[in-house]
């Protein structure tokens, strides 16, 4: 047993929207992480270098003022310290400490807050001091708070005095970094969360009008044309793909309708000769019959077989025409002769019929056509206005120039055409109430044929008429170059 396939739902990788939302999100959050990264090593690069440009200018203040006081041996070490902070006029000198040591490395003095862990010279300071290049390091201190040291060697004429030591906590360094790490770290995923958020709000927005569509489109494979994509409002890129498929539905239902009209129609019209074919065979079958008898019956049958194969013909060749098969031989057509032609073929029926069939004004004109496919044209047209116009009326035709186009007009004072049944008398099988009484064989095809040619040679077609006063059909095509 088969059961009907359930419309699956895409998982999010298929989802556009759940796609978009990442994909927002994952650039948003990839330039929000880059940024902050940048933020953080050019903060960091900066207040470091800041520092060490710092230790630096104050080791120079304080070699200048200990190269200034004369002697420094034999003085107390801590006066000493406390004479040097005395001399220097640097204010960043009381966030530092410093100590002093002679050119062996040996103690000297220092500033009363030096580390306890720091209190001599690393051979590798010592040994750049020997050589007259300054040295920084970076130690723990106390509560493992990093502290930055510069060792630079005061000179006298080019030989070494003393080395100095400048060093500075980095602490606050680190609580500015530390606090900036916390800031990032908190914004961070907070931004992503809003980003993912709101991204798979506005998509989920952005993108409702195309799953109404996908909705809709379900229900048209299902074979439900009545139904219309909902047009958003503001005229985006969706709203106008929604209203193109609005129109192509609508071109799409229209012609099914005209399918379905058009089957129903062409049924019916061969049911009445094939009923009336079956019916008349099956009477004359009852019983023997003579000669004369079975002669009138197949005289009958040929008459429906006629007008059956008429209908079959007609509509091969609109078909044809509709899907462009009907192949036309274009060639220069020097119109007025054709009209001229026509009339004068068709003349013997009008006079039977005793109705005036006149050519009112012909002028030389040449259009580029198919010359079999437009006295059909004409034919059909001025033999409907003799079928429905009275005993001694009259009919004009005309040929003129219009603009680009010539102008055939054939006009009668027949039964005429209501204002209802105007717009619909080129339409397949369509033929009036009047008509049907006075031409019951007719096939209600040969209006439609006409457009289809004056159609495929990029002419037009169009009645102008009153009930009782007669019509006028009037065909446009355009002139040869
Ligand atoms: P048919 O003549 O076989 O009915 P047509 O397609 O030629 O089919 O014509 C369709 C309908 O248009 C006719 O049934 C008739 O109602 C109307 N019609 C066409 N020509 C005329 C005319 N000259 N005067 C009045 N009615 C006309």
């Amino acid at each position: 047993m088969s059961s009907r396939p359930e419309a699956r739902w895409p998982s999010w990788r298929h989802s556009i929207r759940s796609r978009l939302a990442f994909w927002y999100a994952g650039v948003l959050g990839g330039a929000l992480v880059f940024l902050g990264f940048l933020l953080y090593v050019y903060l960091s690069k900066n207040l470091h270098s800041d520092l060490d440009y710092s230790l630096r200018a104050t080791a120079q203040a304080l070699a200048q003022s200990s190269l200034q006081v004369n002697s420094l041996q034999g003085r107390n070490p801590d006066l000493l310290a406390e004479h040097l902070m005395g001399v220097v006029n640097d204010p960043d000198l009381f966030n530092k400490f410093f100590q002093l040591f002679d050119q062996f490395g040996s103690f000297d003095s220092r500033s009363k807050n030096v580390p306890k862990n720091i209190t001599s010279l690393t051979p590798v300071a010592l040994a750049n001091a020997l050589d007259g290049k300054m040295t920084f390091e970076t130690f723990e201190g106390a509560n493992h708070v990093p502290m930055r040291l510069l060792t630079y060697p005061v000179l006298r004429n080019g030989e070494l005095v003393h080395v100095l030591q400048v060093g500075s906590s980095l602490g606050h360094i680190e609580r500015v970094l530390g606090r900036l790490r916390f800031i990032l770290f908190l914004t961070l995923p907070t931004v992503l969360i809003l980003a993912l958020a709101g991204g798979w709000v506005l998509t989920h927005q952005a993108l409702q009008p195309v799953d109404a569509m996908g909705r809709v489109a379900r229900q048209i494979t299902t074979g439900d044309l009545s139904q219309r994509i909902p047009v958003h409002r503001g005229h985006d890129e969706l709203a106008r793909l929604a209203e193109t498929f609005n129109t192509m539905i609508q071109s799409m239902d229209d012609s099914i309708q005209r399918l379905r009209q058009f089957s129903a129609d062409a049924s019916h019209e061969l049911r009445t000769p094939l009923t009336i074919l079956k019916g008349e065979t099956e009477m004359a079958l009852r019983q023997v019959r003579s000669p004369e008898e079975y002669q009138q019956v197949l005289a009958s049958a040929l008459e429906e077989i006629d007008r059956i194969s008429k209908i079959v013909e007609d509509l091969f060749l609109l078909s044809k025409t509709d899907s462009g098969g009907a192949r036309l031989e274009m060639k220069p057509i020097q119109l007025d002769a054709l009209v001229t032609y026509t009339v004068s073929q068709i003349e013997p029926l009008a006079q039977e019929k005793s109705v005036s069939l006149q050519l009112d004004r012909n002028d030389p004109l040449i259009v580029s056509g198919d010359i079999d496919r437009l006295q059909q044209v004409l034919l059909n047209l001025i033999e409907n206005a003799i079928r429905y116009t009275p005993y001694g009326e009259k009919i004009l035709v005309s040929l003129c120039r219009e603009e680009k186009t010539a102008l055939i007009r054939i006009s009668d004072t027949g039964i005429g055409i209501s204002k209802d049944d105007q717009p619909r008398i080129f339409d397949r099988f369509f033929r009036s109430e009047a008509a049907r009484s006075i031409h019951p064989k007719g096939s209600g095809l040969g209006l439609s044929i006409c457009k289809a040619i004056v159609s495929s040679h990029q002419g037009k077609i169009a009645v102008d008429s009153q009930v009782a006063k007669g019509s006028t059909f009037s065909i446009w095509l355009p002139l040869a170059n």
